[in-house]
């Protein structure tokens, strides 16, 4: 098969931008978040790592667009920080996933930004899967099928192009350009997720965050904690799980990169008690740190493709 390449990302200015921010500079953080001599320039905050690349690839050169989360921290349990709150006042647009995914974040957003704020998951072309344990509520991991994923882009594009309408040109030709290196990886995957033999391509992952990801390449896929990581599964939970593990002969699970330790070692437990391996770390509510091989959507898309294949066959 061949390689899947995604085209090179520059170093944006946000990203000079946050590195000045987080690094520790002196002064006052709203100095940081207003707009860096550019005329015009509005600030763009987005909630998850995942959020904050497509707001780069759109608009990185051409505003000041900044992310709350950091590579590696959990959505669903963040706890805010004094100048995340500055910077949900300040923001002319929020870009965020929506569906309860950003717990606390969610509820500041709702009280107190002054911008527009766009739920990337919520739309009528993304069809939300729901969660047994969880009373129906909506599963949020909606980018982990690139279709949707695909809208994600889309309504940031819209949203982008309705703020500063000067570049709408520029952010439609951006997008398109995505969109098919998104189809391209999409196709890629599930010619890689193929090749693994149907009767082995089932995962079992620390939380549920992989429906979708199942859904798009055609695995099945089981979780130690529910679509949410706030709560700790049960020992009944877990010898479900070991239970089904032997009855289907998994052959792998996986830990995962934004989650709390305890979800990971239950999943080491169920390992030990099972004839399956732990086949590798997914990156599931975030993306890698910079240089990583996971620090874009697409890079994290194909890693984690890669490790379930290398896995499961
Ligand atoms: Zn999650």
């Amino acid at each position: 098969m061949k390689e899947f390449v995604p085209l090179k990302r520059t170093l944006t200015l946000s990203f000079l931008a946050a590195e000045l921010f987080f690094g520790g500079c002196s002064g006052d953080p709203l100095d940081i978040v207003k707009p860096e001599g550019r005329d015009g320039s509005k600030v763009i905050i987005c909630t998850t790592t995942m959020i904050h690349d497509i707001g780069k690839i759109l608009a990185g050169d051409l505003h000041n667009v900044r992310g709350i989360m950091q590579p590696g921290e959990d959505p669903h349990i963040y706890e805010l920080k004094p100048h995340d709150t500055i910077l949900i006042i300040e923001a002319d647009l929020i870009l965020m996933n929506g569906l309860h995914l950003e717990a606390q974040v969610g509820h500041v957003i709702d009280t107190k930004a002054k911008g527009k704020v766009v739920r990337l998951a919520v739309d009528s072309r993304i069809q939300t899967l729901g969660s047994e344990d969880t009373e129906g509520a909506p599963d949020p991991h909606c980018w982990f099928n690139p279709e949707y994923y695909k809208v994600y882009v889309e309504k940031a594009c819209n949203a982008l192009s309705e703020l500063d309408p000067e570049n709408a040109k520029t952010y439609r030709t951006r997008t398109d350009a995505y969109l098919k290196e998104l189809d391209g990886l999409h196709a890629w995957g599930k010619e890689a997720i193929a090749t693994i033999p149907n009767e082995r391509r089932i995962m079992v992952t620390s939380h549920d965050a992989f429906q979708y990801f199942g859904q798009a390449f055609d695995i099945e896929v089981h979780a130690v904690a529910g679509i949410s990581t706030e709560q700790d599964p049960t020992p009944q939970d877990r010898l479900k799980l070991e239970a089904l593990v032997k009855k289907r002969g998994a052959k792998a699970l996986f830990i995962e990169t934004s989650v709390r330790d305890a979800l990971n070692v239950m999943i080491r437990q169920i390992a030990t008690a099972t004839d399956a391996k732990v086949g590798g770390v997914l990156h599931s509510d975030s993306l890698g740190a910079p240089g990583s091989g996971a620090d874009t959507y697409l890079s994290m898309l194909k890693y984690n493709l890669n490790t379930v294949v290398k896995a499961l066959q």
